[in-house]
């Protein structure tokens, strides 16, 4: 190890008594502080290095420390850092990236609204859902449909729409006309009283239409796969038949793609191969692989008419459309097409998958699920019966014994790795994960036969 780049007791004490964290309790835990990285590796103040297996928050598709996208930002900031997007106003990055965006998306998509982060896009598609609807003479469509389990930012609007009770304790009333639905999770059958998955979820979400009132229904708003809720993957037809019913009704359809877009699947969107036709796409993270706050939301045409005509849409982000943030998007995106990120995903996805999936046999590991380079080992205490059991101790461990980064929801380890993992980065995630699950699956075992 080597010594200490900087005071860290000092910028520790200085963290503890100013800063406020998300998701930290107690003023005097440890600090970890960052201080520099290249492609999946970290090192911190005190010169300790860590693999990132969970790409910041599931994000950092190019990897740390990437040269082209640190000259980008300094040459477009050296020219114009920022100029306002109101009103007339524009600028060639954002031209370009938007463009480049409606090229790579489906095909219903053809003009984007650029934010600060996901949960504004958030915002934005349900402002102008309300108000699609607004304009087209129907201004009492203005419920919300989202689901259990779903997450969509913490702002009132997105905080709202995230399906997770602890979003919503203490910081109530959330805004009004948002009704949560049942996602499908086949591993939990009980959440369906013995009906097919997809067969209760479609019968729910047409007996809410019906009670509701498809004339009050602005919008649906949902992840193709269910990320901070447990990385879960719909069957196949689940979107379609959302979709279908939605579109009958005159509902809106607003995809989440903030996690699974720009290449973490192994697509730049997973409309795309889940046969999803949404009337919007909300992407951050990946589209600037954390190396600047932006996010984006892209629209499709019909909406987009109605939106942009007589007075235009109302309300915008100081940030909206940064010069420099479209700038580095740009050249992200290239990186991730020159070096056949989409594919690798899918390769070291696919190659992480299938050690991984070997922990099905311990009986704490409920179910392994993998799609790209996105990954939910969901533990349990009876992996016949689902019932949860806490992951909250694995993420410390793994990090103190094999110096590798990964997090967890309340009963799920997630991975979500940077798409520049190498191969042997990828097996040293899946022995420390194997390692660290093994362990506590042979000594639980012993405490129940002791
Ligand atoms: N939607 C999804 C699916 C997300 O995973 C996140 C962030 N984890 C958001 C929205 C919110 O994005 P942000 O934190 O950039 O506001």
């Amino acid at each position: 190890m080597t010594a200490p780049l900087v005071d860290v007791d000092a910028l520790v004490k200085s963290d503890q008594s100013r800063l406020i964290h998300p998701h930290l309790a107690g003023a005097d835990t440890e600090r970890i502080v960052m201080v520099e990285g290249s492609g999946c590796q970290l090192r911190d103040a005190h010169g300790r290095e860590y693999l990132d297996a969970t790409g910041g928050l599931m994000l950092g598709h190019v990897g740390h420390g990437r040269r082209e996208l640190v000259d980008v930002a300094a040459g477009q900031m050296s020219k114009l850092e920022y100029f306002s997007s109101f009103h007339e106003f524009t600028n060639e990055p954002s031209i370009k990236l938007a463009s480049r965006l409606i090229d790579i998306a489906p095909s219903p998509m053809e003009r984007v609204y650029f934010t600060s982060g996901g949960a504004e896009a958030v915002d934005a598609a349900l402002r102008m859902a309300r108000l699609y609807h607004h304009r087209r003479g129907e201004p009492e469509r203005t419920w919300v449909l989202a689901r259990n389990f779903g997450y969509h930012g913490v702002t009132y609007g997105g905080g709202a729409a995230t399906g997770m009770p602890m979003f919503h304790n203490g910081f109530g009333p959330m805004l009004p006309h948002v009704r949560h639905l049942t996602p499908p999770m086949p591993f939990h059958p009980e959440l369906y009283g013995g009906e097919d998955p997809t067969e209760f979820c479609l019968r729910e979400l047409r007996q809410t239409i019906e009670e509701i009132g498809a004339d009050q229904i602005a919008v649906m708003i949902g992840e193709p796969i269910l990320g901070a809720g447990g990385v879960v993957i719909p069957p196949h037809d689940y979107w379609p038949r959302v979709r279908e019913l939605l579109a009958a009704h005159g509902i809106l359809l607003i995809l989440d793609e903030v996690i699974t877009g720009l290449g973490r699947i192994g697509h730049w969107f997973a409309a795309e191969p889940m046969g999803i036709t949404p009337d919007f796409i909300v992407t951050a993270k990946g589209l600037t692989s954390g190396y600047f706050p932006m996010g984006a939301l892209l629209v499709a045409g019909h909406v987009a008419d109605v939106v942009t005509r007589d007075e235009g849409f109302i309300g915008g982000y100081t940030y909206s459309g940064h010069a420099t943030g479209c700038a580095v998007a740009l050249e992200n995106l290239d990186i991730i097409e020159r070096e056949n990120l989409l594919a690798a995903a899918v390769e070291i996805g696919d190659h992480l998958g299938d050690q991984l999936r070997r922990l099905e046999e311990l009986p704490i590991v409920g179910q392994v699920r993998q799609i790209g380079l996105m990954i939910g080992i969901e533990l349990a205490q009876d992996p016949a019966t689902g019932e949860p059991l806490s992951a909250g101790w694995v993420a410390p461990l793994v990090r103190e014994r094999h110096g590798i980064i990964i997090r967890n929801n309340p009963n799920t380890i997630l991975l979500s790795p940077p798409l520049v993992l190498s191969r042997s980065e990828a097996d040293q995630v899946a022995a420390a994960v194997t390692d660290v699950l093994t362990e506590y699956a042979t000594t639980a075992k012993r405490r129940v036969s002791a």
